[in-house]
């Protein structure tokens, strides 16, 4: 009868409760560590036998797939990304390290780049030598990276606006911060 019922009206809006746990930045955290991890025990395999080819290196990488996925530390099927992810960022260091100046390469001198997966690639391709000088497919053909994919430390250049992204350890791919573009081109 009055016009006052407003202040009893539940508001509907207002059921929806907590937004919960923030989707996963600790998952995130957890994959970029368990990245790195996975990028170590290639480079242990590989160091450990004798041949240094690019089939070997690929065994490695099954290898350590295997092993990671038989201690539960993940499933068969991100095992199967996480080699995805590692391949591309082989190739990609694989051509920083033959085609860039003098000074990036010294960037990339594994002494210098402390823990990780980036410094675990170059310390295998380094290891490695000319055994794996062909990883490319093709030289000028940019390799695609993209938002919410798993990387190693390097600079990002969005494809959209050209934003570049610094990652300074091995990270989950963020939005471009400028046009919240998802493509990505990589280098050091
Ligand atoms: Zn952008």
């Amino acid at each position: 009868m009055s016009p006052n019922e407003s202040e009893t009206k539940p508001d509907p809006q207002a059921a929806t409760g907590e937004a919960g746990a923030p989707p996963s930045e600790e998952g995130a955290a957890q994959h970029e560590a368990l990245y790195d991890r996975f990028a170590e025990r290639v480079r242990e395999i590989f160091d450990a036998g004798q041949e240094k080819s690019k089939e070997a290196m690929e065994k490695a990488m099954e290898a350590a797939r295997e092993q990671l996925s038989a201690a539960g530390e993940f499933s068969a099927e991100q095992g199967e990304v996480f080699k995805r992810f590692m391949n591309r960022d082989l190739e990609q260091t694989a051509r920083d390290m033959r085609a860039v100046s003098k000074e990036a390469k010294e960037r990339l001198n594994p002494s210098r780049l402390g823990a990780g997966a980036l410094s675990s690639m170059s310390r295998l391709l380094e290891a490695a030598g000319s055994a794996l000088q062909s990883l490319s497919r093709k030289a000028e053909d940019a390799l695609r990276y993209s938002t919410g994919d798993i990387t190693t430390a390097g600079t990002l250049t969005c494809t959209h606006c050209g934003q570049e992204v610094q990652l300074k350890r091995t990270a989950k791919i963020p939005p471009c911060p400028k046009c919240h573009g998802t493509e990505f081109r990589k280098g050091y």
